[in-house]
């Protein structure tokens, strides 16, 4: 059996005080506790681990009473059932997990019932990945049970213990590699890569919204043309089919500008039909609806305006996320628009009637009214983002007044 192995205690002057401290108040509680996950995964392969995860002997009402009398901390609720807390202290939330073991798995997703134990040895056995199964103990070292440092090294991605069991209780790990594929850039460890091919049709099981956080994770990955041997199966899990994802790489790391490639040759409904059954949040089916109503982009005959044009009706945000999409389509014009829109905010070019050097009041005052006032006004933006007219009050007043008598001929 392996043993800890302290020659990867440097790694420990990488973990926030914060968390040293909650470890430090449960093993003098009388409880064992671990760092494990994700966190352990990424300070061995060098990266900054966005979040941290504990496994502990403790239960979580046991965490509750040992770490409560620690000034300034307080929990949430992250699945009582399953033994996770969320404990919150100076601006971290960290997750700590009582050792589980899982019976058995009823709908492919969840276990009937878990177990708390105090064996580190099941609870990391329960894990998906070797990788994801390692320990990291502040004075011991590193624990590795299932050779995850070895698949490390390989850049190999493995299920822990019988792939296709793994599989079987819970589909949702199909998507898990996927994404840590795309992520990492690892390969599939070929029992994994056939249990995957194997127990596809497994996913069916899955709830949507589990589905919809890891195919965004894997959407966002460094190297998600290595997920595109997989593609049918990612059509078939979603239900549609996709433009090519090998070329997501040639588009920044922006989800909307992702999915944007995705959909790009879709109707609308369809679109809105997608973002429904995989129950995206109201705000993302928003901005991918109103960027999805923008293509085709081309042609674009004058960059200029036709950046102040969509400034207008467009976030910033959503706006770059229109330029990321265009990187895989044309990536010359995408970095000539992108250019030219550090250019307009350099300059600070009016694209928008909140920079108008005319109000709709003095408008008001001249005797205009109602409806007419926005019309004008509008109407004079168009001028002077086409650079027909100077942004200057007294300038934007003589062209409304060519303007109106043009109108009125
Ligand atoms: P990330 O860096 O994205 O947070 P992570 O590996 O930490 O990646 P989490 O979803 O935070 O992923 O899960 C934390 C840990 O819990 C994993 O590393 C793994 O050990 C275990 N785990 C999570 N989901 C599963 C699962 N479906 N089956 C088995 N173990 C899992
Ligand atoms: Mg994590």
């Amino acid at each position: 059996m392996a043993e800890w192995d302290s020659s990867f205690l440097s790694l420990v002057r990488h973990l926030p005080q914060t968390l040293l401290d909650l470890h430090a108040r449960l093993e003098q509680g009388g409880f064992a506790s671990y760092v494990v996950g994700g966190s352990v995964r990424d300070l061995l392969l060098g990266k900054k681990p966005k979040d941290y995860d504990l496994a502990s002997s403790a239960t979580p009402e046991q965490l509750k009473s040992v770490l409560a009398g620690i000034e300034g901390v307080s929990f949430i609720e992250l699945g009582r059932a399953f033994g996770t807390l969320g404990v919150c202290y100076q601006g971290w939330l960290f997750e700590i997990t009582t050792f589980r073991q899982e019976s058995a798995y009823h709908d492919h997703r969840h276990p009937s019932g878990v177990v708390f134990i105090n064996s580190l040895e099941k609870d990391l056995a329960r894990r998906d990945f070797t990788i994801n199964a390692l320990a990291l103990h502040p004075q011991k070292g590193l624990l590795d049970l299932h050779g995850g440092l070895e698949d490390l090294a390989h850049k190999r991605l493995k299920l822990v213990g019988d792939p296709l069991a793994r599989l079987q209780e819970d589909a949702l790990r199909i998507l898990r590699a996927l994404r840590f594929v795309s992520t990492l850039g690892f390969a599939l460890e070929p029992a994994t890569h056939q249990a995957l091919k194997a127990q596809a049709p497994l996913l069916a099981h899955i709830a949507k919204e589990r589905i919809r956080v890891e195919f965004f994770k894997l959407l966002l990955g460094g190297f998600v043309r290595l997920c595109a041997p997989f593609q049918p199966l990612l059509e078939h899990t979603l239900q549609t089919r996709f433009s090519p994802l090998e070329r997501l790489e040639q588009i920044s790391p922006n989800l909307c500008a992702r999915l944007l490639w995705l959909c790009h040759t879709w109707e609308s409904q369809t679109l809105l039909d997608f973002c429904a059954r995989l129950k995206f949040s109201k705000k993302m089916r928003q901005s991918l609806h109103k960027l999805h109503a923008q293509l085709p982009l081309e042609p674009i005959e004058n960059p200029n305006v036709w950046l102040k044009e969509r400034l207008e009706s467009l976030h910033l945000g959503q706006l770059r996320a229109l330029l990321g999409f265009l990187q895989a389509q044309n990536p010359a014009l995408s970095a000539r628009l992108k250019g030219e829109l550090k250019k307009i905010m350099k300059n600070h070019e009016v694209y928008s009637l909140r920079f108008l050097a005319l109000k709709g009041t003095d408008l008001l005052e001249r005797g205009f009214q109602g409806a007419q006032i926005g019309a004008l006004l509008q109407a004079c933006l168009q001028g002077v983002v086409r650079k027909e007219v100077r942004n200057e009050k007294e300038a934007l007043l003589q062209y409304i007044q060519e303007y109106h008598t043009l109108r009125e001929n």
